[in-house]
């Protein structure tokens, strides 16, 4: 197999700021490999938060072309083989090697893990941090029937009281670790009078105990929103790890180093009566596509990566409103766009 791969710049339509911090740019990695006159299409996302820079990914990239072989196929044995290092490298891989496989069948990839296409759960639209008037406005003009609020801001129950005055739509909050413990428990009783959905990772990612001591105290003042953990989870073991602390994990390519890794992430939760949330880094449609073939297998769905770039060089996954459906064509269903 032959890997190639190019560099690409996102430019985000407006400043995405949650509490880990800022950007106005992402710059992800695009993959390419090429067996016997097909190729498959895969993208790693440069996260600062967890280390990952676009000219390592590159670098990860540059050494494995000794491990692909010749069999797309036979993607368990490659991944196993690969290195270790980049996570989103691997996952960029992992991505590739199911788009070739499924275009080399000449099926989408959702029909050959099985799953409904007809089954997707709507996207949630999200609201980064920002003044909260600025958002409120935001989240009235979005028109999005499911808003995901990033908190840890500083002005979380304000925020939260002029959105639900602007809108009826459903909301999840983020805090992205941006809380302490105690501040957690007295910040989500008074966001829960909204009607919340779910809360997503109170504390900081590594805190089980600070869980399990949040969800019992809440719990006891009759407080029961579930509590979902994302920083908190990489890796499937990351899930297990986590039983009996959350009621869900989010679950990311990026994290799970692809496709293979958040199935086994996925049924792990499931095995643990946990809930499943699907959702993605600043990805362009490539790598939401690809997050979006297991959303049948999803409670929530947070897929607006695309929505948050200018100039998205590939059309996959179509959007209407928060109605989300994959493509029919044979593999991601993914293409570039000639313009582009
Ligand atoms: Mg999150």
């Amino acid at each position: 197999m032959k890997i190639t791969w190019e560099p690409i710049t996102l430019n985000l339509k407006t400043t995405f700021r949650i509490a880990h911090g800022a950007s106005d740019q992402r710059h992800n990695v695009l993959v390419r490999l090429e067996q016997g006159g097909a190729h498959g299409l895969g993208e790693a996302a440069a996260v600062p938060y967890y280390g990952e820079t676009q000219a390592g990914i590159i670098e990860y990239l540059r050494g494995i072309r000794e491990y692909l072989g010749e069999d797309p196929a036979l993607i368990e044995d490659i991944l196993e083989r690969l290195p270790p290092g980049s996570r989103a490298a691997r996952a960029g891989v992992d991505m590739a090697l199911h788009d070739l496989w499924a275009r080399q069948i000449g099926q989408p990839l959702y029909r050959l893990l099985g799953l409904n296409p007809a089954k997707l759960p709507q996207t949630s639209f999200t609201i980064p941090i920002q003044e909260p008037e600025a958002a409120a406005e935001r989240a009235r003009l979005s028109g999005y029937p499911i808003l995901k609020i990033k908190l840890g801001g500083g002005r979380d129950v304000e925020t939260i009281a002029l959105i639900r005055a602007a809108t009826t739509a459903r909301l999840r909050v983020d805090a992205n670790a941006g809380w302490g413990r105690e501040q957690a428990l007295e910040i989500i009783p008074r966001l829960a009078e909204y009607g919340l959905e779910l809360v997503e990772q109170p504390l900081a990612a590594g805190d089980i105990e600070g869980l399990r001591w949040l969800r019992l105290e809440l719990r006891a003042q009759g407080v029961d929103t579930p509590i979902f953990v994302d920083e908190s989870v990489l890796t499937a073991r990351d899930v297990a790890a986590h039983a009996g602390a959350a009621d869900g994990v989010v679950i990311k390519l990026m994290k799970s180093e692809g496709i293979r890794g958040a199935l086994r992430a996925i049924h792990t939760a499931r095995a643990l009566g946990m809930q499943v949330m699907l959702s993605c880094m600043v990805e362009t449609s490539l790598g939401v596509t690809a997050a979006a073939h297991l959303a049948p297998l999803c409670d929530y769905v947070d897929l607006d990566g695309p929505l948050l770039i200018r100039d998205d060089p590939f059309e996959g996954l179509r959007y209407q409103e928060a109605n989300i459906s994959l493509p029919e064509c044979p593999g991601l269903g993914v293409e570039r766009r000639a313009a582009l």
